[in-house]
């Protein structure tokens, strides 16, 4: 009988946890490391960021998904350094694990092209974090607005910019136009649904450039209708503290959501392994790393290509699809050391992206169609692939009550920060 394994695993994302699940009767010892305790349903993101839905309906604990085994492990600790010759991974707290096969599937952050200084004043949607600031600075944007009289100071918080045509920016987009144009308006004196700007800012020709173009122009269309003016062919210049600025001018707001390019995690290139030039590991087609068989790389770290030649999109599918690879292929291999690899190959069944309440596009097996009933499906398909029944469940009702009723549950400001730096103020202040 061949010894027993370890299989290191670092990111318990749609892929990482796709290989784990997979692994869960094979004959191996597995180690699964996250920086976060929790498996996070990065699609529905935005639905936190406007308020319609709560962190915990989109987030998961890594342990809870993956239940007890023997010589099962789940870590929380951040992975800093990779030794290939020396068979073991860093952990940031300096502790070292060992493997037999290794698997990366860190997934990506997003790419502000070098500046710097852009993030902060442009959060992107990536973790819970970043989708509950983007959420306190619309509502404290709209409570700013609600204490000035005068329409031409209260414009700047009455103004949204999104930087990225891709489905995350469409979604956001149209999230804060059905927000701004019906439901939380009503709970505002000041001002009116019609002082509201939104701007979905694009550097390429079109929007959602993945999609047939069909879909991308439908999306548009769709967008417009709902107030929001689509800027194509506008790459942005500069972002500074409460403004952006492209070449034909410069748009004034803390409301700035950057949802443009992404790239791999920055832990890849201690694999010291070739990359495409937005860091993602060129792979083998068994995914693994061409002058190493034992190292994986799967989902949005991986540059694997189609039949066709094209890379891979980053998206969920092909994530848990190679996932799931690797876990079977891990299974049969450590079982039976002589087995035969295969190659991996991605089935796409389609792409969708929403467009605001009860509207969306979408693409399945070169049928293409938008409204209602690919909003419906678009529903149906995310429920479906959220982890576990209690999500399903909430985040289900959520969506009855909130396209029954047009109202977002969840308008609570909770930043400690500022509430901190006003308590601090008092107390100085009564001193
Ligand atoms: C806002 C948003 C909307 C999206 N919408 C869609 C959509 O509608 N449809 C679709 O198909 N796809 C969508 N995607 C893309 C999809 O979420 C990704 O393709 C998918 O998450 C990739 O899975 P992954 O496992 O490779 O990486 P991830 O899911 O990103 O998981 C990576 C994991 O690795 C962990 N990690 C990273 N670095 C380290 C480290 N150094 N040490 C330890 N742990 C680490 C992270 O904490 C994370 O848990 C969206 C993405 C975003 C951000």
């Amino acid at each position: 009988m061949a010894d027993r394994k370890h299989v290191v695993i670092v990111g318990g994302g749609f892929a990482g946890i796709s290989v784990a699940k997979k692994l869960k009767k094979a004959e191996v010892d597995i180690t699964l490391v996250d920086r976060n305790n929790h498996h996070l349903f990065q699609p529905l993101l935005y639905q936190v960021a406007t308020a319609a839905l709560s962190p915990g309906d989109i987030a998961t604990p890594i342990r809870a998904i993956l239940g007890q085994r023997k010589g099962l492990r789940v870590l929380l600790g951040k992975v800093t350094d990779i030794d290939r010759d020396q068979r073991f991974i860093a952990l940031k707290n300096g502790r070292k694990i060992g493997f037999d096969y290794l698997v990366l599937a860190p997934g990506a952050q997003y790419n502000y092209f070098g500046n710097e200084e852009w993030p902060e004043h442009a959060p992107g949607l990536k973790s819970i974090g970043d989708a509950l600031q983007v959420r306190e600075r619309i509502l404290l944007s709209l409570e700013e607005a609600e204490q000035l009289e005068d329409p031409k100071l209260r414009e700047p918080y009455l103004t949204y910019v999104v930087i990225g045509g891709g489905p995350t920016g469409v979604e956001m987009a149209g999230a804060i136009a059905e927000i701004a144009k019906r439901n939380m308006m009503r709970d505002y004196s000041t001002f009116s649904k019609n002082e509201t700007r939104i701007f979905l800012v694009e550097a390429a020709a079109r929007i959602l450039n993945g999609y047939p173009e069909s879909l991308g122009e439908k999306a548009r269309e769709t967008l417009e209708e709902m107030g929001v003016r689509v800027l194509l062919n506008t790459p942005v210049t500069d972002i500074g503290e409460g403004e952006v600025s492209f070449s034909e001018g410069t748009i004034q707001t803390p409301n700035i959501i950057w949802a443009a390019g992404v790239a791999a995690s920055p832990l890849l290139t201690s694999l010291k392994a070739e990359q495409d030039r937005t860091g993602r590991v060129m792979v083998e087609d068994d995914l693994s790393l061409p002058d190493d068989d034992h190292i994986f790389v799967i989902g949005d770290a991986a540059h694997k290509e189609d039949a066709e030649g094209n890379p891979l999109p980053a998206l969920a599918p092909v994530a848990m699809q190679q996932g799931d690879f690797v876990g079977e292929l891990l299974k049969r291999e450590t079982a039976d050391p002589a087995s035969e690899r295969k190659a991996f190959s991605f089935t796409d069944k389609g792409t969708m992206a929403t467009v605001g309440r009860a509207k969306a596009v979408a693409d399945i097996r070169g049928f293409k169609f938008s409204g209602f009933f690919a909003w419906i499906l678009w529903s149906v398909v995310h429920i479906f692939f959220l982890i576990g029944f209690r999500n399903r469940f909430r985040v289900f009702v959520e969506w009855m009550w909130h396209y029954l009723t047009f109202n977002r549950g969840v308008r609570l400001i909770t930043d400690r920060k500022s509430a901190k730096e006003e308590e601090t103020t008092e107390i100085k202040n009564e001193i």
